[in-house]
């Protein structure tokens, strides 16, 4: 059966990654998380002092950026691919509130973006992939056969977000976590360069009041779709 490029876009803590991944997995496709390569150029730039409490040292991140080379590895135990940079596996350590607080500020930066979704596009070269992000369906892949945008109100993604950090073990307030989903929404949203926007022709789901199995139930039939239009 011929392959498609599905685009999965949203806000913070909607549960991209958690239908991206179940997809993948059912389709037998790439899953790429297009934010862990932010979060992996954030944490790059938190291990150079590029970023600092109350400076950017943005300029010095770009020059550095030919330093960076991130690539994914598929983790059979945990089923799906962990993020390395430069070689070292830091899945763990990008996904702490500390990165999550800068990350939004990093993705601002046009000479990051470029970077990055020059090799996301290289990823989907052969299409079979489920990539999941804030510009997949209007910048990274237009031309997405499936592009599926997903929602849910603040709360709800601030509860599932503190639930997954205070499961880690992190010492974090369900208030400071609301926060940071409130504030990348908004930066995410109105950064000059590939703002979060739904792409025209992608599907909204809200997913508030749906449970994962509705959820995945209802992309499927999306899917579904898709492939028998694409056959
Ligand atoms: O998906 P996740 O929440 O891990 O993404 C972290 C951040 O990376 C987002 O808040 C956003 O600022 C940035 N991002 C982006 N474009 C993407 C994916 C993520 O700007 N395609």
């Amino acid at each position: 059966m011929k392959q498609i490029t599905i685009a999965i876009d949203g806000f913070s803590s909607t549960g991209k990654s958690t239908v991206a991944k179940q997809l993948a997995k059912h389709l037998g496709y790439i899953y790429v998380d297009s934010g862990a390569m932010y979060r992996a150029v954030t944490w790059f730039a938190m291990q150079h002092h590029f970023i600092e409490k109350d400076h950017f040292h943005i300029q010095d991140l770009i020059s550095n950026l030919h330093k960076i080379t991130i690539s994914f590895k598929f983790n059979p135990e945990l089923g799906f691919a962990e993020v390395y940079l430069n070689g070292k596996n830091i899945e763990q350590q990008i996904r702490t509130l500390e990165v999550s607080s800068f990350v939004s500020q990093i993705a601002e930066i046009s000479e990051v973006r470029e970077l990055l979704v020059k090799q996301q596009q290289k990823m989907g070269e052969c299409k079979g992939i489920v990539m999941d992000g804030r510009d997949i369906g209007t910048v990274v892949f237009p031309n997405a056969e499936l592009k599926l945008f997903m929602t849910a109100s603040a709360e709800t993604r601030a509860k599932r977000r503190y639930n997954e950090l205070i499961e880690r073990g992190d010492n974090v307030s369900f208030k400071e976590v609301l926060h940071n989903v409130q504030s990348r929404d908004y930066i995410d949203s109105h950064r000059e360069d590939s703002p979060l926007t739904k792409a025209n022709d992608a599907i909204e789901i809200d997913n508030s009041n749906m449970s994962l199995e509705q959820q995945f139930n209802k992309i499927r039939q999306l899917v579904e779709t898709k492939l028998q239009e694409n056959h």
